[in-house]
C-alpha cells in the first residue's frame, strides 16, 4: 500500500474509537437506557468507587431491557456490596507484582511472558482481578523497551508473548504496529497471543490495517477473547469472528465462573456452543480470584463439582473449558479438581 494511503487511514478516528469515546460512565444513564425505573434500584446499586462504571453501547445493546438481574448487566453494574470488606479478598490476589521482571513484563510460567500494554479497558468488569493493579507504575515507557526486549532475548525459554493489560486492543493500530515491530526483532518468539475483551464490546475493531499487519507478521497469532455468557455474541460479532477465522487466527475464549451470571451447566453449555458456532474454542473457565470488591460474584465452592460434572455429561470434551484457578507460586494455572 502506498505510504500516503496508510497515513490517510490512520489520521482519521476509527468508528471503534468513537464508540469508546461514547461509553457510558454513569449509573443513572445506564439504568435509564435499560428502562429500569429509579425506584427499582433500592440500595443495591451505587454510582461511585475508585473503579468507575464503564459500559459501551454495543455491550449495552445485548442487555435485556428492564431486567436488573440480567447476566450481562450484573458484570458491569456497581453494587453497594463491592464496598464491604470480606476476609480473604485482597488487592493483589494472584501475586502479579512478584512476577514483574522488566517494566510491564510478567514472566511467571515457562515458555511465555505477559506484556502489560495499557491500563485502559472498554468496560469495567466488576470482578476484575486487576482492578487494583498499580498500572501507572508498570506502564511501558518508551525508554524501557530496551530492557523488555533484552529480557525476552536473554530468556531462551520464551517462545510466546502475551499482550495483555488492561486491554491491548484499546491501543491504536499504529501503536500495535510499533509493539509488533519490536517483538518481531526477538528471533525466538513464535507466537503472539492477544488477550482481549474488546472484540465483542465495540464493532469494527479489526480494521483492514490491523488484519493486514497481522497477516504480514512472521508471528503466529492467537486471540483469546473474554466472554462469560452466550448473549455477549450477536450477529455483527459473528461476522467479525468469521473474518478472523478466515484470516487464520486461532480463536480461544476464557471465562470467569460468576455467581448469577454463568454458574450453571446449562448456561455454560450454551456458551460453549455459541462460541464454537463462531469458530472459538472454550479454553479456560477461571475460578474467581479473591480480589477486594468482588466477593459477591463467588460461586459456592460445594456446587462447582456438580456443575462441571453436568457440563461434561452434556458436551463433547473439546467444548468443556478447563476449570482453573490461579495459585501464587505455581508453575501454571492450577486445574481445579476435587473441590
Ligand atoms: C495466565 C498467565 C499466562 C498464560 O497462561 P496459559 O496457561 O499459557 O494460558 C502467562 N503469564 C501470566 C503472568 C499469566 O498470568
Ligand atoms: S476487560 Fe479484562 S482487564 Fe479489563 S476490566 Fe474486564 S476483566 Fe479486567
Amino acid at each position: 500500500m502506498p505510504k500516503s494511503v496508510s497515513i490517510h487511514i490512520e489520521s482519521r478516528t476509527h468508528d471503534w474509537q468513537r464508540q469508546l469515546a461514547q461509553a457510558i460512565s454513569n449509573t443513572d444513564e445506564l439504568l435509564a437506557a435499560l428502562n429500569i425505573p429509579p425506584q427499582q434500584r433500592m440500595t443495591q446499586v451505587t454510582g461511585c468507587g475508585d473503579f468507575p462504571l464503564r459500559v459501551t453501547r454495543h455491550y449495552l445493546d445485548k442487555i435485556r431491557p428492564g431486567d436488573l438481574q440480567d447476566p450481562l448487566l450484573l458484570q458491569v453494574l456497581v453494587r453497594a456490596r463491592e464496598f464491604d470488606a470480606v476476609p480473604g479478598y485482597q488487592h493483589d490476589p494472584v501475586g502479579d507484582l512478584a512476577s514483574v521482571k522488566a517494566p510491564g513484563l510478567l514472566h511467571k510460567y515457562h515458555g511465555r511472558a505477559l506484556l502489560i500494554t495499557t491500563a485502559a479497558c472498554a468496560i469495567h468488569c466488576r470482578y476484575c482481578f486487576r482492578r487494583h493493579f498499580p498500572y501507572t507504575d508498570h506502564q511501558p515507557r518508551q525508554s524501557e523497551w530496551d530492557e523488555r526486549i533484552s529480557y525476552l532475548r536473554r530468556h531462551k525459554d520464551i517462545r510466546e508473548i502475551i499482550l495483555s493489560g488492561g486491554d491491548p486492543l484499546m491501543l491504536s493500530d499504529d501503536k500495535l504496529d510499533e509493539i509488533l515491530q519490536r517483538l518481531e526483532s526477538v528471533p525466538r518468539l513464535q507466537y503472539c497471543r492477544i488477550h482481549s475483551r474488546l472484540p465483542t464490546l465495540v464493532t469494527g475493531r479489526f480494521t483492514d490495517q490491523l488484519l493486514q499487519r497481522m497477516a504480514a507478521s512472521r508471528l503466529q497469532f492467537i486471540l483469546v477473547t473474554h466472554i462469560n455468557h452466550a448473549h455477549e455474541i450477536n450477529a455483527s460479532d459473528s461476522r467479525m469472528f468469521d473474518a478472523l477465522h478466515q484470516a487464520g487466527i486461532q480463536l480461544l475464549n476464557q471465562s470467569v465462573l460468576l455467581h448469577q451470571v454463568n454458574a450453571s451447566a446449562e448456561t455454560l453449555a450454551e456458551l460453549s456452543h455459541t462460541l464454537f458456532q463462531n469458530h472459538v474454542l472454550p479454553y479456560y473457565l477461571h475460578m474467581l480470584d479473591p480480589v477486594a470488591g468482588a466477593a459477591h460474584f463467588e460461586v459456592d465452592p460445594s456446587t462447582v463439582p456438580g456443575i462441571m460434572e453436568a457440563l461434561r455429561a452434556r458436551l463433547p470434551g473439546y467444548l468443556v473449558p478447563r476449570l482453573v484457578r490461579e495459585i501464587t507460586g505455581n508453575h501454571s494455572k492450577s486445574p481445579v479438581i476435587g473441590l
